[in-house]
């Protein structure tokens, strides 16, 4: 049987999945008639401070954008606006969006490839920072800048040299010929940007590294160049190291329903996390250098832009499936839920949400009886690779109908990266529970919907 895989979780989230707290998960099941998000804004704001803190403890000027690509929940953003912090947005319903909850144009960076003109347009009149993805991108913001008569606030998007097969930024031929083209009225060169795909922190300390030299560089050409973005990737730690190993070592074919396999999955147990990371990285000493990270932004008087998004949303929420029927089969249940595996959204790559489901029982006299029970998870579709767990879950009770499933920790891309309302399934609405508020004179937490439709 497969290992069981316990996410991490918080003391708000405990208490809503046992009783009491428990009755507020089924009540808002039955009220909102299907799957919903949970979503914790407390916690957005606690991880938004550590990032600061990381910083300010390394004496380093740094800035947070939170990438919003990874929740579209409105409550994250103004959250994000009240807090002060950036936003990092790459297309133009993002930053209507963010515009919309008061984040300041100043306080937008816009990234993504191939920006159209109506974006490139607004992100100047706002003031907002473009990292610039490509030479004819950099050519129509030039262009765009003077027409308006304003000046462009330029990152140059550089590409990974370690990752020469990315799609996005600029190779070194091409920077150079940027760095020239941005010698012009219309424009100031803030600095440089980079996003790495994976989680490695040395190889981000040497791209950093590198990035500041190049703000050296582009100084003795009259730019400004005193930023330098380090882009997002701080790893979230969903589980711990010891049933992180055990899974690695124990997983077999036939701990999978249909011996489902994947080629790859998330990295769910990170020794060094979130804000964490940022310290980490600060502290590295990078390639060919004698000082660290942040010694050396410092000495260049540099100020080191972040962009977390999935970091920044770790325990701020999580996903609540009704179980619609159960069936056994080969020894194992099957069980099917109100909703969609595109609400839970690794499909994309390929692979699965590993962290197992909490299921939390309807009130009904056989729940004594002794598990584990395995199940996979499928969803209320007629594709049979729609399942939102292929993996056979121990569950401790044994499953039944009008039981719930929660997905714990599914802020951060899980949550509506990939929701469709495929077979007329309306989409999952949000729920935002702001902690029992004490002018309610009650324990019990508050909730309201995010946005009305
Ligand atoms: C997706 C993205 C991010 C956020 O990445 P996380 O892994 O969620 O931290 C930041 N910057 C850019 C340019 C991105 O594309």
């Amino acid at each position: 049987m497969t290992t069981a895989l316990s996410s991490h979780t918080t003391e708000e989230v405990r208490a809503l999945l046992v009783p009491p707290g428990s009755a507020l998960l089924h009540e808002l099941s039955h009220g909102l008639g299907g799957p919903y998000h949970v979503l914790f804004p407390e916690r957005f704001d606690a991880n938004a401070a550590a990032f600061r803190q990381a910083f300010a403890e390394a004496g380093v000027e740094g800035r947070v954008y939170y990438a919003k690509k990874a929740n579209k929940a409105a409550t994250f953003v103004e959250r994000a606006a009240v807090a002060g912090l950036g936003v990092d947005v790459a297309s133009h319903g993002e930053l209507r969006e963010a515009l919309a909850a008061g984040v300041r144009g100043r306080d937008l960076v816009v990234t993504g490839p191939a920006k159209d003109d109506q974006l490139l347009r607004v992100a100047v009149l706002q003031g907002a920072l473009v990292a610039v993805d490509a030479l004819d991108e950099l050519d129509r913001l030039i262009t765009l800048a003077a027409e308006l008569g304003r000046t462009a606030q330029v990152l140059l998007r550089r590409l990974p040299p370690g990752q020469p097969h990315s799609r996005f930024g600029l190779d070194d031929g091409e920077l150079e010929t940027a760095l020239h083209r941005c010698r012009t009225e219309h424009v100031e060169m803030a600095g440089f940007s980079f996003h790495l795909s994976g989680y490695d922190i040395r190889e981000r300390a040497d791209l950093a590294a590198e990035s500041v030299r190049l703000c050296t560089h582009a100084r003795t050409l009259g730019l400004r160049a005193d930023r330098v973005s380090a882009g997002g990737g701080f790893a979230v730690d969903y589980v711990d190291a010891e049933s992180w190993n055990r899974f690695h070592e124990s997983t077999r074919p036939e701990h999978f329903h249909a011996h489902k396999a994947f080629s790859g999955y998330y990295p769910y147990h990170s020794p060094v996390a979130g804000a964490d990371a940022l310290r980490t990285l600060l502290a590295t000493t990078p390639a060919g250098e004698d000082l660290s990270l942040a010694e050396l932004v410092r000495a260049a008087g540099v100020t080191l832009l972040v962009e977390p998004g999935r970091a920044l949303l770790d325990q701020a929420g999580c996903t609540v499936f009704r179980v619609q029927g159960a069936k056994e089969r080969d020894g194992y249940d099957i069980l099917t839920v109100d909703g969609s595996s595109l609400s839970l959204s690794e499909q994309w790559f390929d692979s699965e949400f590993l962290p197992d489901p909490v299921l939390v029982p309807c009130e009904r006299p056989d729940l004594a009886d002794a598990g584990p029970y395995p199940a996979c998870v499928g969803a209320a579709t007629c594709l049979e690779s729609d399942m939102l767990t292929w993996r056979k879950i121990r569950f401790p009770v044994r499953p039944a109908a009008g039981d719930l499933l929660v997905y714990l920790n599914t802020a951060g891309y899980q949550m509506d990266s990939n929701e469709s309302p495929f077979h007329e399934l309306p989409l999952p609405p949000k729920v935002v529970i702001e902690g029992p508020s004490s002018a309610s004179g009650s324990a019990r937490p508050r909730w309201r919907l995010d946005r009305h439709p």
